[in-house]
């Protein structure tokens, strides 16, 4: 298996991940079974996690755009824009559930701050 272009790299490794995925065993370190459903196992997880909490992802132009997007499209759709689950009265961007919680959140900042 000599120099595999990056290209062929790429495939490879995805096609082993995707192995180790159906094993059950982590991609990370390829080794600890993996927490179901995900496809790394706890101690691969939580260094991830603490990774991206040190260097948080940037989001790119095309990020912002399709974040846009898709707010746009939930706010046509009659779609909460905030869990993007619930279905929101007409004319709202909110559902009845998340106004309460951004409200409710609203409220308790103020008497907090006094
Ligand atoms: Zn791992
Ligand atoms: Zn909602």
């Amino acid at each position: 298996m000599a120099n595999l272009s990056k290209e062929q790299r790429r495939l490879y490794d995805r096609e082993r991940n995707a192995e180790l995925k159906r094993q059950g065993i982590c991609t990370q370190c390829k080794k600890a079974p993996a927490i179901p459903g995900k496809t790394k196992c706890v101690e691969c997880a939580k260094k991830h996690a603490e990774y991206l909490k040190e260097n948080p992802r940037k989001l790119t132009q095309a990020d912002l755009e399709r974040q846009k997007e898709k707010y746009n499209e939930n706010a046509a759709n009659g779609i909460c824009v905030y869990c993007k689950k619930n279905q929101t009265k007409p004319g709202r961007k909110y559902c009845a559930e998340c106004i309460k919680k951004i409200t409710g959140y609203n409220q308790k900042r103020k008497k907090d701050g006094g």
